[in-house]
């Protein structure tokens, strides 16, 4: 079935349960959250992007109640927070960021006072309430129409061009622009939600639906969701669009626009397989259904791993299921990261490291050693190129545990907590052999299930319980080099791909001889991308026109081997490659793609600048605040042009 009927027939036909906790209004008691999941309380557990003081008050569930207003581009209700604490009359501090707060009030509707500081640029505002004897509390506000985690579509920006569409980002730490909330990962909360949305749209949100949704005044519908398990802030997400629903399995589907619906089933037919995959690997999937939601194009990650319904980006329906290994990621992260959850953005290789690893064994698992080898091996090039885009292997950002101080977490968003995470991981399997390392990684996520953790209580469970006070392995491991010291140890396992070895001498045979339409017609895209990175950086327009029409690279659909292929362009300044680039960076924003094109247009000195502004300033609108917060960095624009 791929009609919209089926969203309503088989998404939630297995909902029911209870409902209370979700029910209850403010001036009933705070009947005891389902689960309070751990705060971590070590000095490497403090989180300095949060401004909360757990230790004094913290919040354990967050019932929303907003209304999303399309024609002001806010939402617009409340935040009812259950709180624990065992202090005499404590305050409880929350992260907010360009929330207009109308009030606080405490269970019984009296007012509570409060305090919003100033804000910070990154961290926003502190909002402090003096809580008394309120242990449940009800903020009353308002997001701003520019919100960062929240991106505001028009008709225009839709596949349909008929309505318009929202969708949220919260990771790292901007789930705080739309929900007045402890934004910590290492704070987990449950959480519940009634949002009201215009009649024809569909509301999704990272959680379990309750019910059917109800039609209420104004031309709206009303939608319930909840989530049981307690998570970090950064998962609660919210889609809302003309959307259609096509199941993929018994609990796995797809949500996407209308006329996308075809195209993006196709391309995800292996749902179902992936899940058991990972299941076989590492343990049962705890979340209920797996369901993706595919975005239009400015969303501006390739996916984001939100509980149950996984965001990703329009680049993945590459038409031949070339890129799949992406869904594969976010459901990795079903384990490494939304149970297991990095305490602080100091220790994101904890959800990122041990995702890319996973995300590689069920690659492994579901397509064969041949093809995940060759993604690993890619994978390594990956970390090479951080390596140096950092400044070398002395820089201390290749630290796995980074310093973050002052810094907005995006920044330690880097291949390094990726790709040398999985590096790392790798090689402790090949230390002490797959079969040990999985049973301790089963156990490991179950351990720690629905809890945060820091790189030191990893390294001190690995040690307890594989470790075991062996001298000599804990010499071969290097373990606290692999987390503390910047660069990549000398026992880091790199895989290499077999298939690799005759396209990298192909690439190194192209100087003298060109490649034809022969040799290359039945590479994978793995492939492709590894030839087009071997090749000569330097190469003249006779030769990049010989390689655009042996591997038919003007008409790829393939994201990344478009991307290979344009950066390959931009640094020989190949004028006709030019309108497939402009025509890329106009048609999608995601961040690994756009960013590192800007960089590229930019270090082309005078020509690449010029092109980079006009092509930045046309394009930015379209983009998520993810985006612009890096690419401003890189293309300076006058307010003007950014449309300010
Ligand atoms: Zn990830």
């Amino acid at each position: 079935m791929n009609t919209r009927i089926a969203l309503m027939l088989v998404a939630f036909a297995a909902v029911a349960g209870c409902q209370s906790r979700d029910k209850s209004p403010p001036g009933t008691a705070a009947a005891a959250p389902a689960t309070v999941a751990p705060v971590l309380t070590g000095p490497d557990a403090k989180d300095i992007h949060s401004y909360a003081d757990p230790a004094v008050a913290r919040v354990t569930h967050v019932q929303l109640d907003l209304t999303a207003h399309f024609d002001t581009r806010t939402m617009q209700g409340t935040a009812t927070l259950d709180v624990l604490s065992s202090v005499q009359d404590p305050k409880l501090t929350l992260d907010t960021r360009k929330l207009k707060i109308e009030a606080v009030r405490d269970a019984a509707g009296h007012d509570l006072p409060f305090q919003l500081a100033a804000a910070d640029p990154v961290m926003g505002s502190a909002l402090q309430v003096s809580l008394g004897g309120a242990r449940r509390i009800q903020v009353l506000y308002t997001t701003s129409p520019d919100a960062d985690a929240l991106q505001w579509l028009s008709p225009a920006q839709t596949a349909g061009k008929q309505q318009p569409y929202l969708f949220s980002q919260g990771e790292a730490i901007l789930t705080r622009t739309w929900v007045p909330t402890q934004d910590s990962p290492g704070i987990r909360q449950t959480w519940s939600a009634t949002i009201r949305a215009p009649e024809a749209l569909t509301v999704v949100m990272s959680g379990e639906r309750i019910g059917e949704p109800k039609v209420v005044a104004g031309g709206q519908r009303e939608w319930q969701y909840r989530m049981e398990h307690p998570v970090a802030p950064y998962l609660i997400a919210i889609g809302i669009g003309d959307l259609a629903f096509q199941s993929l399995g018994t609990r796995t589907g797809v949500y996407t626009e209308p006329s996308r619906l075809a195209a993006t089933a196709y391309e995800l037919a292996d749902l179902e397989k992936m899940v058991a995959a990972a299941e076989s690997l590492y343990g049962s999937y705890r979340w209920g259904r797996y369901d993706l939601l595919v975005l239009p194009p400015s969303f501006p990650f390739g996916g984001m791993e939100n509980p149950r319904l996984t965001f990703a980006t329009p680049t993945i329906i590459a038409g031949d299921r070339s890129l799949v290994s992406l869904v594969a990621h976010e459901l990795a992260h079903s384990w490494s990261g939304n149970l297991v959850t990095n305490a602080t953005w100091a220790d994101y290789w904890l959800n990122e490291g041990f995702t890319d690893y996973f995300e590689n064994r069920i690659m492994e698992r579901v397509y064969g050693a041949r093809f995940s080898n060759m993604l690993a091996d890619l994978g390594w090039d990956d970390l090479q190129a951080a390596i140096k885009d950092l400044g070398g292997l002395q820089a201390a950002d290749t630290r796995l545990h980074l310093d973050l101080a002052g810094r907005d977490p995006d920044d330690g968003m880097t291949d390094i907590a990726y790709q040398k995470g999985a590096t790392f991981l790798r090689t402790i399997e090949a230390t002490i052999g797959r079969e040990q390392w999985d049973a301790y990684l089963r156990d490991y996520f179950d351990r720690h299930a629905f809890q945060p953790q820091t790189s030191a209580g990893f390294l001190k469970d690995f040690r307890e319980h594989v470790v075991k006070g062996d001298a000599a392995l804990e010499q071969k491991l290097g373990l606290d080099a692999w987390v503390y010291e910047p660069g990549l140890p000398a026992n880091a396992v790199h895989i290499h791909s077999e298939a690799f070895a005759e396209i990298d001498k192909s690439a190194a045979a192209f100087a003298h001889g060109g490649i034809t339409a022969a040799a290359v017609k039945d590479w994978t895209s793995a492939e492709r991308v590894r030839y087009l990175n071997r090749l000569p950086r330097k190469l003249s327009n006779q030769q990049l026109a010989q390689l655009a029409t042996a591997m038919n690279l003007e008409a790829q659909r393939n994201s990344e081997v478009r991307f290979a292929w344009l950066q390959l362009a931009v640094a020989n300044r190949y004028a006709p490659a030019l309108p497939n680039l402009e025509d890329f960076l106009a048609s999608m924003g995601r961040r690994k793609f756009v960013l590192p094109l800007f960089k590229s247009l930019v270090a082309q000195g005078e020509w690449g600048k010029a092109l980079a502004t006009r092509l930045y300033a046309a394009d930015r609108a379209g983009y998520h605040s993810v985006t612009t917060g890096s690419v401003d960095k890189v293309v300076p624009l006058a307010a003007a042009a950014k449309g300010q």
